[in-house]
């Protein structure tokens, strides 16, 4: 597939599910949509994606605000009324996300498949970080645990309160279409803001800001922004980045319900540019060190098997060609790859470093054999 075609099919993919919502709504208008309902699923919309994106994202996660306790419960229970998961474990897995976004251990990243990073990796438990490594300070936090192990109760309230308030017909488009709505939105920031858009700060992941979805998930996907200054409140740093999330902080701030807000001055913006143009070198570097690295232990692979007698090439043979090929799948991946982080160059080359030591064993004991 052409990567022009790939891009169609996931627009396709991602925008049919709200065309049908929408085309439902009107075909089914008196029938089984009343204004009711549709109010009922925006007003939900908009508490449970503030529960994300203020409560679990930036107040949890990045720690980007004080709060009074009730509007610190507020915000988590919303949260979980979007259907997202406890959210000490959410949180975790986001911490996960960050310190090794577009990497292999990244949760859901896009370089994985879109279908993954989009809602893929939640069908593994693998990809679920554990709190006791990410995020063991929630752990002793008895406001935060005393919500999470409630979690369920949260969540019956996401369907009882459209019920209560507007029948069947309120828990179907307040409830389950609002389910929907919100997880698809906020899934977006994990495939689309790491897929399409454009990137105001070199980072070392694929972050971008993309403006539908800064726009749907309120401010969240300005999320190249959000990479380059994880704990910043306000995702949206100029005027035209519209970013709800952080006019709701800021508000917060005014009223003195919230203080301490995490903000990015001039000064560090300008940091980050210039220390990111030395960054983007160095990185390029090790890069290329690491593909000279392995066309050596390649070229050194290759002689030792040209000089080994034909009858003992069988019996090397497969162990030679595995780690010729996962050579060759490591260099491509850094082809790729147009920024990593230091860390996962390091990781890759003690990998290739070990595959290269056991090889060259193999080969000798093999030339040695009698
Ligand atoms: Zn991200
Ligand atoms: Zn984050």
């Amino acid at each position: 597939m052409t990567e022009k075609t790939r891009r169609i099919v996931i627009l396709i993919y991602v925008i049919l599910p709200f065309v049908t919502v929408i085309t439902a709504a009107v075909l089914l208008w008196n029938r089984y949509v009343f204004w009711t309902d549709i109010a009922l699923m925006l007003v939900l919309q908009f508490f449970c994606t503030l529960g994300i994106t203020v409560g679990y994202h930036r107040m949890l996660t990045h720690d980007s605000f004080k709060a009074v306790w009730p509007v610190r419960a507020f915000f988590i229970m919303c949260g979980c009324m979007a259907l997202e998961g406890k959210p000490i474990e959410w949180v975790a897995t986001h911490i996960k996300h960050h310190a090794f976004s577009d990497d292999d251990d990244d949760p859901h990243s896009p370089l994985k498949s879109f279908f993954h990073a989009h809602m893929g990796w939640l069908f593994s438990s693998a990809n679920f970080a554990d709190p006791k490594e990410y995020a063991p300070d929630l752990l002793r936090n008895r406001l935060v645990v005393f919500i999470d192990r409630l979690y369920f109760l949260w969540v019956s309230f996401a369907f009882l309160i459209p019920f209560a308030l507007g029948g069947f017909t309120g828990l179907l488009w307040g409830g389950f279409v609002r389910v929907f709505l919100t997880t698809h939105i906020t899934w977006s920031v994990n495939s689309i803001c790491h897929t399409f858009g454009g990137r105001a700060f070199e980072t070392t992941d694929e972050s971008r800001n993309n403006w539908i979805v800064g726009l749907l998930a309120f401010g969240e996907g300005w999320h190249n922004n959000h990479h380059a200054f994880p704990k910043n409140a306000f995702h949206g740093m100029w005027w035209y980045q519209f970013d709800l999330s952080g006019l709701v902080i800021r508000a917060l701030e005014g009223t003195g319900l919230a203080w301490d807000v995490q903000r990015v001055t001039d000064d560090a913006i300008d940091a980050h540019r210039t220390k990111s143009v030395s960054m983007i070198e160095s990185i390029a570097q090790l890069k290329q060190d690491l593909g000279r690295f392995i066309d050596q232990g390649r070229n050194d692979l290759q002689e030792m098997m040209l000089k080994l007698p034909p009858q003992r090439v069988a019996l090397v043979r497969y162990a030679y060609e595995n780690t010729m090929r996962q050579c060759a799948e490591i260099q491509l991946g850094l082809e790729r790859r147009r920024t990593m982080k230091r860390a996962a160059i390091e990781r890759r080359r003690q990998k290739v470093a070990k595959l290269f030591v056991i090889a060259k064993q193999q080969l000798q004991m093999a030339s040695l054999t009698q």
